[in-house]
């Protein structure tokens, strides 16, 4: 007989975590399944131990700083190993937390891989499970090229597991990911290469942020090789990987290669045709604003969805589809429009809204933009120069701000604000009126001619 439920989550990562806590305070009877480690992709593999590297990489930043401020440092070491260890020991204690947090809010934890039988009902481990709402949410994983000898190197995943530093990085790709791990190893100390295959990093986001970027990033010493993909790889007999590319280069002497190319959605193993959920041709599962599959009582979030691929997405769509199955508000929902988002480079970039080119493409000649880029404070008297850059897209004779745009230190912290200034319609006359907090790098979003 199968146990029954009001609510399935299958993967407890932050989409599935989210709709079953959400819904488990409504009274819901709630179950998570989950193969991995609690917290899914964010906690384990993503956010969480990513930004404990990206903290590592800032201290050695501010110490390549220190002397201009007056700090005289001798023999300090940076000791990856440990590092790792204080990172793992954290991502463990979030791992124990979420255990006795679903203990304590009576949602039964599931140990294994689910797939379906039939709309209602899913088994695991030889057990079967049933809920009259079934959530899918078993997020992703990274991808890895059919290059011949592509398995030499490693993904976002292996780069968590390193137990030492690398010497020599190849980073391919291009996205989040490819920027955030390079500038992190080249602050760390390794050298790195990135491989893109077409021109630019960061192609989606606003050119502005994207040029900044690159500047930056070559200025810390990271080579960039644009229009250029891997044909081979091979190891070389002292140990090395050695790369044949499309373009006839041979590149030599890496103890590493990333694969940062982008991620795939887990549903190959989910049966998902015993439900007769469809998925599209890379395995996302198509949903309506409701986050509704086209089959009643199965709904997907996070990034199984392949829509804007962040956490706070996942949760907030799970969360909305708590609300709305037990909550009592039937419309309520997540519009995917103006999602904020950070990439944490070095310097971060913080960006919300349309992009220069996305809002001409819409809204024509009543785009209006402003823009500055200056060194800021900190950087006066340091060695090392960082530009801060900003944008503001505005539209129409109101200039209703529907892009914001910054990168340099800071940019990460700096946008919550904005965004919701922007969600609420803010415009640049909004802006300006606001009254700046000084000496900061922010107030020259309210002070931009
Ligand atoms: P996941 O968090 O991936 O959870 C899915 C869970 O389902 C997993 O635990 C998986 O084991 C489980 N599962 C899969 N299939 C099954 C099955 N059949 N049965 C049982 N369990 C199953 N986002 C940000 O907002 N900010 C960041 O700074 C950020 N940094 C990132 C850095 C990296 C390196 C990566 C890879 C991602 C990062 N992300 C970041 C993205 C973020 O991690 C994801 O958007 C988020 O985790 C998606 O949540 P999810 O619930 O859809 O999936
Ligand atoms: P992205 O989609 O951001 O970028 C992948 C890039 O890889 C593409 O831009 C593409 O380049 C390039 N690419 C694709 N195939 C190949 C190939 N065969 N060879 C070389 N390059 C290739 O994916 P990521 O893996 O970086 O990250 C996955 C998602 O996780 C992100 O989209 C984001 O949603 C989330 N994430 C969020 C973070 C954050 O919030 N800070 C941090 C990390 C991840 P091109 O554009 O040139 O075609």
């Amino acid at each position: 007989m199968a146990r029954q439920y009001d609510l399935i989550a299958i993967g407890a990562g932050s989409g599935g975590l989210s709709v079953a806590e959400r819904a488990a305070r409504y009274g819901a009877r709630c179950a998570v399944v989950e193969k991995g480690p609690l917290g899914g992709t964010c906690v384990n593999v993503g956010c969480v131990p990513k930004k404990v590297m990206w903290f590592a990489a800032s201290i050695a930043h501010t110490l390549e700083d220190a002397p201009a401020y007056g700090f005289s440092l001798a023999g300090q070491q940076f000791d990856w190993a440990r590092l790792k260890a204080a990172r793992d020991a954290y991502v463990h204690g979030i791992n124990d937390w979420y255990h006795t947090y679903l203990a304590d809010s009576d949602i039964a934890e599931i140990v294994g891989e689910a797939r379906f039988v039939d709309p209602h009902t899913i088994e695991v481990a030889g057990q079967r499970y049933s809920a009259d709402h079934i959530v899918i949410a078993p997020g992703g994983a990274p991808l890895v090229p059919d290059t011949p000898g592509a398995e030499l190197g490693i993904t976002s995943d292996g780069f968590f597991e390193l137990e030492q530093l690398p010497r020599r990085v190849a980073v391919v790709g291009s996205g989040y990911i490819a920027v955030e791990l390079a500038g992190m190893l080249n602050a760390l100390g390794s050298d790195v290469t990135m491989l893109l295959r077409r021109e630019h990093l960061l192609r989606r986001f606003d050119a502005m942020l994207r040029e900044n970027l690159t500047e930056e990033m070559f200025g810390d010493g990271i080579d960039i090789l644009a229009r250029t993909q891997v044909r081979q790889l091979s190891r070389e007999d002292d140990g090395t990987l050695s790369l044949d590319c499309e373009n006839g280069q041979r590149l030599e002497g890496f103890d590493q290669l990333i694969w940062a190319i982008g991620r795939y959605p887990l549903t190959a193993a989910l049966n998902l045709e015993a439900a007769g959920v469809a998925c599209d041709e890379q395995g996302y599962i198509p949903v309506d604003k409701f986050q509704q599959t086209g089959v009643e009582g199965i709904y997907a979030v996070g990034d199984v969805t392949g829509r804007a691929q962040l956490t706070p997405v996942a949760i907030a769509a799970g969360r909305r589809l708590a609300d709305r199955l037990f909550g009592g508000t039937a419309e309520r929902h997540l519009p995917y429009e103006n999602i904020p988002t950070v990439v944490f480079s070095h310097p971060p970039i913080g960006t919300v809204g349309l992009t220069e080119s996305e809002a001409r493409d819409l809204h024509g000649e009543a785009v209006k933009v402003y823009q500055t880029r200056f060194t800021a404070m900190y950087n006066a008297l340091t060695e090392r120069k960082q530009k801060t850059a900003m944008k503001l897209v505005t539209v129409g004779a109101r200039e209703k701000v529907v892009g914001c745009h910054v990168i340099g230190p800071g940019a990460d912290e700096m946008l919550q604000g904005f965004a919701v200034a922007i969600r609420m319609g803010a415009t640049k006359k909004d802006l300006d009126d606001t009254v700046a907090i000084h000496p900061t790098s922010a107030e020259e979003l309210v002070t931009m001619r």
